[in-house]
């Protein structure tokens, strides 16, 4: 059998760049007058988060998480770790979690339970890819730059195996 590799285009550059216009122009809307702490959860989300802050012009802080992932496969273990933590107090603080795809859910309803241990003022969620048809827990995710259908991604951002993270746009790996 050959070995997967990036194939069909699933969200181009211009779809990203407008969508993230967008999402940028939403969130800001909501954050009148009390910008968040963005929290990006590497590696995945890496690049979305830099285009993202950049589609927020206000005066926002950032940070970073790393979580424990799927490794070199494309399903979901189960198992989540924290491996990297913030390096800020978010205790009474408004909260932006970045993330890159939710699949069953079980990554980011276990970061929603360790950060909502530190007791920020709020806690929400952008999520640039949502599989919404492989959920296997309900977590709340504030807002969503496109539904994917259940096929694995590469690309901006998202990896197999540590690759393809600097294609600039989401692709669904196949094997051809
Ligand atoms: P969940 O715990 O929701 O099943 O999985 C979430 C994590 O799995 C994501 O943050 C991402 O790291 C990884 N993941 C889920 N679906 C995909 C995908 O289609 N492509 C890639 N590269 N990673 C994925």
């Amino acid at each position: 059998m050959p070995a997967p590799r990036p194939g069909r285009v699933l969200v181009g550059e211009r779809a990203l760049r407008s969508r993230i216009a967008e999402l940028g122009a939403e969130i800001v809307r909501r954050y009148a007058g009390e910008p968040p702490v963005v929290v990006g959860v590497l590696q995945g989300a890496f690049l979305f988060m830099a285009d993202l802050v950049r589609a927020m012009p206000i005066d926002l802080a950032t940070d970073f998480v790393r979580l424990e992932s799927y490794g070199s496969g494309t399903t979901s273990t189960g198992q989540v770790r924290l491996t990297h933590d913030l390096a800020t107090s978010i205790e009474g603080r408004d909260v932006l979690v970045v993330e890159d795809v939710v699949d069953t859910g079980l990554t980011l309803a276990a970061l929603r339970r360790t950060l909502e241990a530190r007791q920020p003022r709020s806690l929400r969620v952008c999520a640039l890819c949502d599989k919404t048809g492989r959920r296997q827990v309900d977590v709340r995710v504030d807002w969503v730059g496109f539904t994917l259908p259940n096929v694995f991604v590469v690309g901006y951002g998202l990896d197999y195996g540590g690759l393809y993270r600097n294609l600039p746009h989401v692709v669904v790996l196949e094997r051809i």
